[in-house]
């Protein structure tokens, strides 16, 4: 079964690969290391972003969802 973005991005936190770098009122950054590879995830002005070349919603924003929610407007 394959894991989905969701599950990955806790996997990711779990196994402590989700380095924050800056947190402050609308501002977020965080390194997440997946397999072999080091991506940036990172919230500002711009909204959420992450260095990955993943058009979708990739696991490793879904990894700094689950600790930063600096000013998402959706909290459902
Ligand atoms: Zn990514």
């Amino acid at each position: 079964m394959r894991e989905t973005a969701a599950v990955k991005g806790t996997r990711l936190l779990t196994e402590g690969r989700l380095i924050v770098v800056s947190a402050e009122p609308g501002y977020f950054a965080a390194t997440v290391r997946g397999s072999g590879d080091v991506h940036r995830v990172a919230f500002g002005r711009g909204g959420w972003s992450c260095t990955c070349p993943a058009r979708s919603t990739c696991s490793h924003l879904h990894a700094a969802w689950l600790i930063a929610a600096p000013t998402r407007e959706d909290h459902q």
